[in-house]
């Protein structure tokens, strides 16, 4: 049997149901993360757990549990599932109404599911690299909310999808944002340049890891908007999030990144986010 989670119960995934009219089923009025799970245990959980508070204050949506309490209820589920390496997705919508763009009335509850799913590491792609394709940001101004509408990013990826790449860079005229589920970085002269943390982007918890890996072992970065003269004249790019690590980024719109493998700088920060990974869920 799978389980899953509805409301703090965990139930049988084949009983388990939602309202029609949940308001994140009709206008993507909720908020998400994705956990990954290495060895049966989150890694970075607890910075999920908080990013996941701070975009449901920011769409003023106040979750019913704590972050405790969402810890304990996602190792049951894990367990639970027996899963050793994969994802928990959790979701909180705004509730059960009558169709209004109103907000409901207080005393609707949010609408809180979670499932896992067993997800392999990318191995083989972190290891060759990726083709990607640029593709204009179409989206709204706040893509730092981890919001369940991702219009904006499913068309950017199908579009990459179709042309047999794995990501979507976007940009917003001549700026690099991030990409259409990862962020994105540049490595110029052993220096990784990565979008600021604004409303521009979603601070990815793997960028945040990277950038302090960065910090602890004197890696030089900068955190501000680079262009795409930039992203074409990089030694190397990479992309970052949860499910894909860090990961080698060989091509842009058909054109070679450097000279087409994945890089040192690239390869080194792989193998200090596995090591992180290591320290924190074993190997
Ligand atoms: N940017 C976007 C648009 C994303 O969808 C994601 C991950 O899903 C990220 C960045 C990376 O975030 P994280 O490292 O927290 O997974």
């Amino acid at each position: 049997m799978e389980c899953v989670i509805v409301d703090g119960e965990v139930l049988d995934r084949t009983v388990a149901k939602v309202d029609i009219e949940d308001r994140g089923y009709q206008f993507g009025d909720g908020v998400y993360e994705v956990i990954r799970i290495y060895n049966g245990k989150m890694f970075t959980g607890k910075e999920h757990l908080n990013r996941l508070v701070e975009s449901a204050e920011k769409i003023r949506m106040k979750l019913p549990f704590s972050t405790e309490e969402l810890e304990s209820k996602m190792e049951e589920l894990i367990s639970k599932n027996e899963l050793d390496t994969g994802i928990v997705y959790m979701q909180f919508t705004r509730g059960t109404s009558p169709r209004n763009h109103v907000f409901p009335a207080s005393d609707v509850a949010p609408t809180f599911v979670a499932y896992t799913r067993k997800v392999a590491r990318p191995v083989e792609s972190m290891e060759k690299g990726v083709r990607s394709i640029l593709d204009e940001d179409i989206r709204w101004l706040r893509c730092d909310i981890k919001s369940l509408n991702l219009l904006g990013n499913l068309l950017s990826k199908q579009k990459a999808a179709e042309a047999g790449c794995f990501e979507a860079i976007l940009h917003r005229g001549e700026t690099v944002t991030e990409g259409s589920h990862s962020n994105i970085s540049i490595v110029k002269d052993g220096v990784i340049i990565t979008h600021q943390a604004d409303n521009f982007i979603l601070n990815g918890i793997t960028r945040q890891k990277v950038l302090e890996i960065c910090s602890n072992e004197n890696i030089a970065f900068e955190e501000r908007a680079f262009t795409l003269d930039e992203l074409s004249s990089a030694d190397e790019v990479f992309s970052s999030g949860t499910t894909v690590e860090v990961m080698p980024i060989v091509e842009v719109d058909g054109k070679p990144v450097g000279n087409g493998e994945p890089g040192p700088v690239t390869r080194n920060l792989q193998n200090l986010f596995k090591a992180e990974i290591e320290r924190q869920c074993g190997n």
